[in-house]
């Protein structure tokens, strides 16, 4: 064979996988034999680097491996083109989003390709397209049917760059998800998805998500929040109810105060024509423009106004002064916050701050602090203490107890609590399917019926798209003006445009089927029912951690709501989840190891390393840099280790092709071989156990190639030997070759051809291995204690003298007869014989 040449071998299996359509899926095999894999598909807002190749490649092994286990594998790709992603990077490169879109999804599909991960091309999708967002304005119309999907004017969350709305979920730490901008609040009309009402079955059903990391489960549960407490019944003075949500209602004799969301409805009515009024509002005001976030923080400064009005607390009917404070979050319960200082350390920080009152309702168990000298807030289990008939009862454990007296007394009930809010699902911006509801002075919101879907976008000439704040939809007259599709007088359309969020929570449906299957049905349905039954749930998704509260609770809750309206049998979409870690290198600009990013300068072209290495070798380095679901740091002088295995695994097979060309690989027990040919046959089915179990239960993919890497080893180390017994030389390096496919399938499908097999390598199926034979060999040592022959010892054949003397002096039989005499000395005759001198 000529030299190791990955430039011809890797376009030579490309192709040959192409034209031989070896990853598509029929899904015709019994059902229990279909695995659905399934990597998250990439925003085609730019090109790819090294850093985002590690999910598809960890993706592509899986699919590999499940292929040569004998699975129906179905593994797509597809384009989440639609939103701000693709649109705000054409806006940067200055291109239109429809042009930047199709050029990047030709150069990342030529990525993969040469990347070698399989998919089935045949289905894949692009969200921007009208084929698919016609179906995408089908689930919002779905939705809106069953009362799921409302517009309501309320202040969201606003990103000043990215100029739209944004959901809660993408404002991560006070800053937009996508451009890090700190996000306002801001008053509009917008759509929203009731999400809460399925607050408690999306927490429930985490529990069947066994094979989700258990990191991302708790952050869902984390998200919708859900807390059991009271509400109570306060009011203003002239009757107005003013209701509060407490996990503690056994401090409510402790209230002092009560914090208003400077959101809060009820502020303006208080304050109006008071001598407080302007100096509440401007408070208001400013505080309205900081970011929530850094509002709920435990660290932020506390700060607030009197209103000067009061409210009634039911339980002690005392008068408690009304404040405005800056963390009380609207979002939070009703908005209104009983602030009890001696008991919760935020409304202590404020008491002490603007000297409210501050008083002890929980006293600890045998003691008596006084509000006077308390330091911070008393937060631990005690017993009630000047709580009127319920002084006495231990707390926290006894609010069941104050729960039923609330109810008792009409002050209250019962209720549960949920963090999450509504999903916030219109965006200003052009780039993203039109929501389809016509607005009609008669007949109000009309949503368009679904054989006139979809509401295709105006041509994006027409449409100044850079975004300045409204949709751009809106200046777009010939487009706005439409009929009614009820009454057919004048009507307007929608002008915002519907998150990318939405159109990401079924584009594994739509895998399901190919597009000639999509263009025969006449795109008449979004799937087909009988393959979505099939397919579904994905057996494995992959993706990032960073989707955790986004897209994987999103697509959690829409699949539902396509369950309960009856297009999908299946409660939850994926099965098992893997979140990859990501991949580091060293930032020329920060000189920190920061995750690989344009914006850090430390990104990889995976081009650059493909033309010097070879994608199998990217591939390699990829999986053996760590753990795969820990982040990893890219270094480019290690490459080149990775490439020099494969030009190891190349000559061996080289060297020993014409030994093995007539064998059989070797199918007996190892009686019948030499101590080298059998050292290498044991180390073969060793190293088959562990890639298997490397692979199967934890993906080390690291580890299970330091197995080949140790076989490859010990070949080399077995020299001539291992020629003399071509069967064994045949079952190695067989086996070799198929636990590396996963991993380098080009170099790996060629040696395999060259062993004289019809291609592919998948159909070969994965290498089995034999228990017994992974035994290593146990040899019966006799033992002497001062020449006489005293006892036997079973030890591997391979133990060490250190191991064999070890286990010589810690027989029992030795030790008995020793009896306490002094050692001497151990002699050691590897293999024959231990002779131990005592007196
Ligand atoms: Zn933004
Ligand atoms: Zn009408």
């Amino acid at each position: 064979m000529d030299a190791y040449d990955p430039k011809t071998i890797e376009a030579k299996w490309q192709a040959w996988w192409e034209a031989h359509g070896t990853f598509r899926a029929e899904g015709r095999r019994p059902r229990d034999k279909k695995f659905y894999c399934l990597t998250m598909f990439p925003y085609p807002s730019g090109t790819l680097h090294v850093g985002h190749g590690r999910n598809y490649i960890i993706g592509d092994v899986v699919t590999r491996y499940k292929m040569m286990r004998g699975a129906e594998v179905l593994s797509p790709m597809g384009w989440d083109a639609f939103g701000l992603p693709a649109e705000n990077a054409a806006i940067k490169n200055q291109k239109l989003p429809a042009t930047w879109v199709r050029e990047n999804v030709a150069r990342m599909k030529d990525q993969f390709r040469r990347w070698g991960v399989g998919y089935d091309w045949r289905r894949e999708v692009n969200t921007s397209s009208p084929d698919y967002y016609k179906w995408t304005q089908w689930i919002f119309l779905v939705l809106h049917e069953r009362g799921l999907a409302y517009r309501k004017h309320a202040p969201v969350n606003w990103c000043p760059s990215c100029r739209t709305g944004l959901a809660n979920e993408e404002v991560v730490d006070g800053r937009c998800e996508r451009c890090g901008a700190e996000a306002t609040l801001k008053d509009l009309p917008q759509w929203f998805f009731r999400i809460t009402e399925y607050a408690e079955r999306l927490l429930e059903d985490l529990s069947l998500l066994e094979k989700w990391p258990e990191t991302v489960r708790t952050m869902q549960a984390n998200w919708i929040g859900r807390s059991e407490g009271a509400r109570v019944e306060f009011r203003l003075e002239d009757g107005t109810p003013l209701p509060i949500f407490t996990t503690r209602p056994d401090t409510l004799w402790g209230v002092t105060f009560m914090s208003l969301a400077p959101e809060h409805p009820l502020i303006a009515k208080l304050v109006a024509g008071s001598e407080r009024e302007r100096e509440v509002l401007a408070f208001c005001e400013r505080v309205r423009r900081q970011p929530a976030a850094a509002r709920s923080d435990a660290a932020v400064e506390k700060e607030g106004v009197p209103t000067g009005a009061c409210c009634i607390n039911p339980v002690s009917g005392e008068r408690v002064p009304l404040w405005v404070a800056n963390y009380a979050l609207m979002e939070y319960g009703t908005g209104a916050v009983m602030a009890v200082p001696a008991h919760d350390q935020r409304d202590f920080e404020f008491a002490k701050k603007y000297g409210l009152p501050i008083r002890v309702v929980i006293q600890p168990q045998g003691k008596s602090l006084r509000a006077d000298e308390i330091q911070e807030a008393y937060v631990e289990a005690g017993v009630m203490a000047d709580s009127g008939d319920l002084s006495g009862t231990p707390t926290p454990s006894g609010i069941p107890e104050v729960m039923a007296h609330l109810e008792k007394q009409g002050w209250g009930a019962r209720t549960v609590h949920y963090r999450i809010r509504d999903w916030l699902i219109s965006r200003q911006r052009y780039w993203g399917a039109p929501i389809p509801i016509v607005h009609c002075a008669k007949c109000g919101e009309v949503p368009v019926p679904v054989e006139k879907l979809p509401v295709e976008l105006p041509p994006e000439t027409a449409v100044e798209f850079p975004p300045r704040g409204e949709s751009p939809l809106a200046k777009v007259s010939a487009w706005v003006n439409t009929k009614c599709p009820a009454c057919g007088g004048a009507a307007n359309r929608e002008t915002d445009t519907l998150a990318q969020w939405l159109c990401s929570c079924w584009y594994f449906l739509r895998y399901t089927m190919t597009d000639e299957e999509r263009r025969a049905s006449g795109n008449a349905k979004p799937f087909d029912r009988a393959a979505v039954d099939y397919w579904m749930p994905v057996d494995q998704y992959i993706g990032g951690v960073e989707h955790a509260v986004l897209h994987l609770l999103y697509t959690r809750f829409i699949c539902k709501v396509l369950c309960d309206a009856g297009h999908v049998g299946f409660r939850e979409p994926f099965q098992a989840l893997f979140t990859q870690g990501m991949i580091c290198k060293q930032s020329p600009r920060t000189g920190k190891l920061e995750k690989m990013s344009k914006s850090k300068g430390n990104v990889v072209s995976p081009d650059a390393v493909i033309e010097a290495y070879g994608a199998d070798t990217q591939r390699l380095y990829t999986l053996f840099v760590g753990p795969p679901q820990k982040d990893a740091e890219w270094q480019d002088d290690a490459v080149v280790g990775a490439r020099r295995f494969l030009d190891r695994v190349w000559r061996l097979a080289d060297e020993h092709g014409a030994t093995v060309a007539g064998a059989e690989p070797y199918a007996g027990n190892g009686a019948d071989l030499a101590p080298e040919a059998k050292a290498v046959w044991r180390k073969t089915h060793q190293t088959i156990r562990k890639v298997t179990d490397d692979i199967e239960h934890s993906w080390q993919f690291n580890t299970a190639i330091a197995a080949v890497m140790e076989l490859v080893n010990a070949m080399g180390a077995a020299g001539e030997a291992i020629a003399e017994a071509p069967a064994v030389a045949r079952l190695a390096l067989e086996a070799m070759v198929r636990l590396l496919h996963p991993f380098v399938p080009h170099l790996t499908e060629e040696l395999w051809q060259a062993f004289g097999h019809e291609p592919s390598i998948l159909a070969a199926g994965w290498p089995l291995f034999d228990e017994s034979a992974c035994a290593e060999d146990v040899l019966e040592i006799p033992i002497q204690v001062n020449g006489k022959l005293r006892a036997r010892i079973t030890v591997p054949a391979d133990a060490s003298e250190e191991a064999v003397r070890t286990a010589a002096l810690g027989s029992e039989r030795v030790k008995e007869v020793l009896a306490g005499a002094q050692v001497r000395k151990v002699i050691v005759i590897p293999g024959r014989l231990v002779n131990i001198v005592a007196k």
